[in-house]
């Protein structure tokens, strides 16, 4: 793929995807910039907003916090207030807890529907989470994504593979062989 910006421009682009290299999105983002793949970010007419947005592999990918999307916390028990029981990277604080259940069940029931519509719409959806992007977690996480995106886009574009038949075509072996003889 040809870069369509002037080497200043990328220079701007790349450091500032350099600059702050803390948040889990700035590290998705980073890691693909890196590995040869381009996006576009918070694309308005792609539902839900998603983070990264990749039209050629039509992949919507969102970085989720696991404090505010309440990663491992189940919606069904957010649904009784006894049940919760803390994930081990989503604590809920216990101090005002019906206040935060309630909001976190409601970005879980958000995320749900526009996950939903998207997949609707025929776009692959990848949920990366925060716990998922440590210095030990992120070559792998990031190997799966990168799977997945490649998975998703040989079946849009389904190449018509034909397979070599080794019977019809005796002939490359028998050639070499004639040549041999004649040295
Ligand atoms: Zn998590």
């Amino acid at each position: 793929m040809t870069d369509r910006l002037t080497p200043e421009q990328r220079h701007r682009v790349m450091s500032r995807i350099h600059g702050k290299g803390t948040k889990p999105e700035l590290k998705v983002r980073q890691w693909l910039w890196q590995h040869g793949y381009r996006y576009r970010l918070n694309v308005k007419s792609v539902p839900g907003k998603p983070d990264i947005v990749m039209r050629r592999y039509r992949t919507a990918i969102f970085v989720n916090g696991c404090f505010w999307h309440g990663h491992h916390v189940e919606t069904q028990n957010l649904a009784s207030l006894p049940e919760i029981t803390n994930s081990s990277c989503c604590k809920i604080p216990q101090t005002n807890r019906e206040f935060w259940v309630n909001k976190i069940k409601r970005n879980q029931e958000r995320d749900q529907q526009n996950y939903q519509v998207l997949h609707d719409n025929g776009w692959q959806v990848i949920v990366v989470w925060e716990c998922q992007l440590t210095p030990k977690r992120i070559e792998e996480t990031m190997l799966r994504v990168e799977l997945l995106l490649n998975e998703h886009f040989l079946a849009l574009h389904q190449p018509k593979v034909v397979p070599y038949n080794v019977q019809e075509t005796p002939t490359s072996i028998a050639a070499e062989e004639e040549h041999y003889e004649k040295r």
